[in-house]
């Protein structure tokens, strides 16, 4: 398949998505799915214990797979705010893989006695599913950011991934009813793979009411990659993130996130209190 990108409206006919290999065909032969991985409970929302590599390799199985089907990847932010929010309890309860995104949730799920490989970052999980759909020729969609930043984001990953295919992009804000609109747009570019840069949770929600519509095989939230990819954003230097500090680096250069980040102390005093209640201290 030839890569490319095709700017913000898609224009082209509406274009099968592509049938479903050999990985369904030949059940025996197909890797294991997200539903074999250990899923562990931190304060009560699932974490799936996947390596960066599991993952990847799980949401391939989704995409072959192509009925409708969601990954999510969570965070402190994110299991807090489920925790006073029970459609977004419901929604990661049913999400096909979750993975821990935030140093934090490897941290708690551990200390809650839980075998956690490691960290994977959403900015890098999204990385290496564009490697894979510009490997195997899935067609992605970006859904998300300030008008122009998808477009931008687009046209430097086309020549960072030579061969993958933008099938569109739309930017993040619009009204509901707009929506319509757009998930016309998303069937007719019939991606393999959507990533929605709402950040979360709205995006996630978004996903989770439109899933079935849209008809993508994958989809995902991604919050503010698209910025990332698009160079408008920076993200922490590699020893900022080894050491786990990613989060300050993010707060010290964006101070509108401080109250969203009141999160991370109260995350941190609820799982050690639920760690104490269950004598693992
Ligand atoms: N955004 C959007 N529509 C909205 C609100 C936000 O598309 O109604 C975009 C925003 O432009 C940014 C991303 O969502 O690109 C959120 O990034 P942030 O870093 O806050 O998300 P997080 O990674 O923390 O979930």
């Amino acid at each position: 398949m030839k890569g490319g990108v095709k700017g913000g409206v898609n224009r082209e006919p509406a274009a099968p998505v592509a049938p479903v290999s050999a990985v369904q065909a030949v059940p025996d032969a197909s890797p294991p799915g997200p539903e074999q991985r250990p899923r562990v409970r931190v304060l009560g929302t699932p974490v799936d214990a996947a390596t960066m590599a599991e993952a990847v390799e799980a949401a391939g199985v989704l995409v072959e797979r192509g009925r409708p089907s969601m990954i999510v990847t969570t965070n402190p932010e994110l299991i807090m705010h489920a925790q006073g929010d029970p459609e977004l309890g419901a929604i990661l309860d049913g999400a096909d893989l979750v993975v821990p995104d935030g140093i934090g949730v490897v941290w708690a799920a551990r200390l809650l006695g839980h075998r956690v490989p490691e960290r994977v970052p959403g900015v890098e999980l999204t990385e290496a599913l564009l490697a894979l759909a510009a490997a195997r020729g899935y067609r992605v969609y970006f859904l998300g950011a300030a008008e122009g930043v998808a477009v931008e984001a687009a046209a430097r990953l086309t020549s960072r991934f030579p061969g993958l295919t933008v099938a569109g992009t739309h930017h993040g804000y619009f009204g509901q009813r707009e929506e319509p609109r757009i998930i016309a747009e998303i069937r007719a570019a019939a991606p393999h793979i959507l990533f929605v840069a709402m950040g979360a949770p709205r995006q996630e929600k978004w996903i989770a009411r439109n899933l079935r519509e849209c008809g993508v095989p994958l989809c995902m939230g991604i919050g503010g990659s698209l910025d990332v990819f698009a160079g408008r954003v920076q993200r922490a230097p590699g020893w900022v993130q080894a050491a786990g500090l990613e989060w300050l680096y993010r707060l010290v250069r964006q101070p509108s996130r401080a109250r969203r980040m009141l999160a991370l102390p109260r995350f941190a005093v609820r799982v050690l209190l639920d760690a104490a209640r269950r004598n693992l201290l």
